[in-house]
């Protein structure tokens, strides 16, 4: 028992909590807290977060330090907590005090689904907000997405333009209210309101559908029950929704979302609902309905109700609950389940504001379910899968950023700009790393605005003014070219060395480590493109230790939409022309004009960059597997690959040859000397086994056996070498689940200690953060 509960002694202490306690009800809840115990004093925000003084008998400040730890709201996250002693004085009551100033480490909330009060209030049919689809409090709603500017103050919101009621702005004064200092708070009088409407390029015959408030939702929810298309502005963009099970409804939305074969999301009423699509466990159920609701990946059941266009071609289906009061009001439609896409066409980003989001989305959606409340800042969904009973994310945005990642040692304020593909940006100051939304691929020109346009909101809003910049060392990459042109100094990182920095920073880990990336593509230090690496060492450097063996890509670029390419240059490299002569269905679709050029280019060696890509090797396997000749989207071979190996159980193992690099990697070392891990015996496995028509399934899945094989054995034989046992997975390959479960099962029955992705994407949405870690030991 602490303290002295009849004890007349009274002593006063002073803390200062940093991280996300602004905007999230942590002045009421310690207002409250002291108020119950009887405590006086004061607390208020300041710019580094919150201040307070609290002052009364021992037991009762021990309990009041108890609940301060333990009771936090739901959306504050508490990073560092100071206290000590300081002198009673004389004072009654406990006060709410203004915000005092001072160097800004705030910390933004980010967006948060609606709580359980507030849809408790949604449906009940005496409460003002009674089917209010902006209903919100303290404890849930919009945050990083409506906030402007700093400080964190209504006019500082895109709800700015939304005077408050009478009754509204008395429950923001009530400190024992739940939407004391509730910024986003609304009501049907005063906030914003929904309105339907038709798509500009409606033709006649499609329904001129118009509504506002009550009537639009319904009409809405009407209109998907009839199968229509529609765009619907969320939180962060807009989504295109359409009933998921109606198998023409989504054909349409296919056809006129273009050539895109990526797998839809889908949102569920409920949890029995999504139970009915998906088998979840614990870890998924719990992100499922966590605030940050996610988009998370599960398999499907056996007769789940959803089109098959929805995932084609896949197991798995991304699947989300309703997480606004819009959504939970067009939930209780008459269907098992909506596709919730990011409305965006092909490669553009997700559309958030009005005008160019009926401008863009005019030619798909059918009608537009819109509102008043502008988005400041674009934000897709977060895409998760469970593994090893963590969260291994995707895409990470919404719900998410800016929540920071704590570094292992400090850094002074800079920017890392990430990669080309899968863009996100990180700012760190001190120990705190802040990585921001899932930004997309550069190279489409509205993305990289929104890159621009991120960079500065967030360094405006975090107070961080970089003081220098980390890039990618690709030259031509629109980000490293931005870091060029900022003027300030910059620390170029290797992409597969930022890859494993970001995987040692997220973990904590200091010193030296090996690192085995997993990825499609990245510049080499050499110039060659790299992807299959056993990298050895830190955040001050790294060696390359081993490498898969290198393979011409045939038309460069062209070879990584066309997998059948790759596997007619491994089996090239195997056995000459004489590839582009065997009976196989990746060979022997192509016309003879395409496969001559294809040898010539593979002979002479033109256009044809060398490269070491795990990416690559496994378009080989899905091509020659006659499983994709072309993809559609990034990583779709790969995807649709382990698709396949779902389907075997088998543990076979294919050859391959563990050899020495060829001379030009780190000669001399005793060390690691350069291993070179080269899968041609097992080609020539797999096309006996072709031959032997052994089912397709059971070839991927020994591929995946053989791919992780020989990647834990070649991780041993470094350790043996180096003394190391300290193993990071990192790389856009470590999506998937197949191959990271057989790494890491088979690295930990061997002793290693093995450390994968959890806060950050393992592909180049993590990138970002390897690079402030690197630069951050170099500044
Ligand atoms: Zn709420
Ligand atoms: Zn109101
Ligand atoms: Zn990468």
């Amino acid at each position: 028992m602490a303290g002295r509960p009849d004890s007349g002694v009274v002593t006063r202490r002073r803390f200062a909590i940093g991280g996300i306690v602004q905007g999230v009800g942590f002045r009421p809840f310690v207002y409250r807290l002291a108020r119950d115990l009887s405590l006086t004093g004061w607390v208020r925000n300041t710019t580094a977060g919150v201040e307070l003084e609290v002052q009364g008998k021992d037991a009762a400040l021990a309990a009041f330090e108890r609940s301060l730890r333990e009771e936090t709201p739901p959306l504050a996250v508490i990073a560092s907590l100071a206290a000590e002693e300081v002198a009673p004085c004389e004072e009654t009551g406990f006060r709410i005090l203004g915000s005092a100033g001072g160097a800004s480490t705030i910390q933004v909330a980010p967006d948060s689904n609606l709580c359980s009060d507030c849809l408790r209030e949604l449906f009940d049919p005496a409460d003002r907000r009674y089917r209010y689809p902006f209903i919100t409090c303290t404890n849930c709603g919009p945050r990083y997405s409506i906030i402007t500017g700093i400080p964190y103050d209504r006019p500082k919101t895109t709800m700015a333009g939304f005077p408050m009621c009478p009754a509204c702005l008395e429950e923001y004064h009530d400190p024992d209210n739940r939407r004391f200092h509730a910024q986003p708070v609304a009501c049907p009088a005063c906030g914003p309101q929904v309105r339907l409407q038709g798509s500009p390029h409606a033709s006649a015959s499609q329904p001129g559908q118009s509504g506002r408030g009550e009537n639009a939702v319904g009409s809405a929810v009407e209109l998907l029950e009839n199968g229509l298309i529609l765009a619907i502005k969320g939180i962060g963009g807009y989504h295109l929704a359409v009933n998921a099970c109606d198998h023409s409804a989504v054909q349409r939305l296919r056809e006129r979302k273009k050539r895109d074969e990526k797998p839809f999301a889908v949102m569920a009423a409920d949890l029995a609902a999504a139970q009915r699509l998906a088998l979840l466990n614990e870890t998924e159920r719990r992100l499922l309905t966590a605030p940050e609701s996610p988009i998370v990946i599960a398999r499907k059941t056996r007769d789940c109700p959803v089109s098959p266009l929805v995932a084609p071609n896949n197991g798995w289906l991304g699947l989300m609950l309703p997480y606004t009061p819009l959504h939970h009001l067009l939930m209780r439609g008459n269907f098992e389940a909506l596709v919730m896409t990011s409305a965006n066409v092909s490669d553009e980003p997700i559309a958030f504001e009005d005008d160019d989001a009926l401008e863009r989305l005019g030619g798909i959606a059918d009608c537009f379910l819109v509102h008043d409340r502008p988005i400041h800042i674009r934000s897709d969904d977060s895409v998760i899968r469970v593994f090893q009973g963590s969260p291994l994310f995707y895409r990470r945005a919404r719900g998410y950023a800016p929540r920071t990642v704590r570094l292992p040692f400090e850094t002074p304020p800079l920017l890392g700009v990430g990669a080309e593909l899968k863009n996100a940006i990180c700012l760190s100051n001190g120990r705190e790393a802040f990585l921001s939304q899932h930004i997309g691929d550069l190279q489409n020109s509205s993305t990289y605005d929104s890159f621009r346009r991120i960079i500065g909101h967030l360094a405006g809003l975090l107070e961080i003014t970089p003081r220098a910049i980390a890039c990618d060392q690709h030259p031509d990459y629109l980000s490293s070219l931005y870091a060029t042109e900022s003027g300030l100094p910059v620390t170029a990182v290797q992409h597969h060395h930022a890859h494993m920095a970001a995987c040692m920073a997220e973990n904590g880990l200091k010193g030296e480590a090996i690192g085995v990336v997993f990825d499609g593509t990245g510049y080499g230090s050499d110039g060659t493109i790299w992807g299959g690496e056993f990298l050895v060492g830190g955040y001050d450097g790294f060696r390359r230790a081993g490498h898969f063996r290198t393979v011409p890509l045939p038309g460069g670029d062209a070879a990584v939409r066309e997998p059948w390419r790759m596997a007619a240059a491994y089996l090239h490299q195997i056995m000459g022309t004489d590839a582009f002569a065997l009976d196989l269905p990746a060979i022997a679709r192509q016309g003879e004009l395409e496969k001559e050029m294809l040898a010539a280019m593979l002979e002479k060696g033109i256009n044809s960059p060398p490269s070491s890509s795990c990416g690559r090797l496994f378009d080989a396997v899905a091509a020659l597997l006659g499983l994709r000749h072309t993809v559609s989207y990034d990583g779709q071979a790969a995807i649709e690959l382990e698709a396949l190996a779902e389907a075997a159980e088998d543990d076979g193992v294919y050859p391959y040859r563990i050899g020495e690099a060829p001379s030009g990697s780190s000669a001399g070392a005793v060390i690691a000397s350069g291993i070179e891990l080269d899968f041609s015996p097992m080609f020539l496995k797999i096309l006996s086994d072709l031959a032997d028509t052994v089912p397709a399934a059971v070839i991927a899945r020994r591929f995946h056996g053989t791919v992780a094989h020989a990647g834990t054995e070649t991780c041993l034989r470094i350790a043996a070498s180096t003394g190391l046992e300290r193993i990071v997975l990192s790389g856009g390959v470590f999506q998937n689940r197949i191959l990271s479960d057989l790494m890491y099962s088979g690295l930990v029955a061997r002793g290693m200690q093995v450390y994968t992705h959890r806060l950050v994407p393992p592909n180049d949405g993590g990138i970002a953060l390897g690079q402030v870690a690197i630069a951050g030991r170099r500044n």
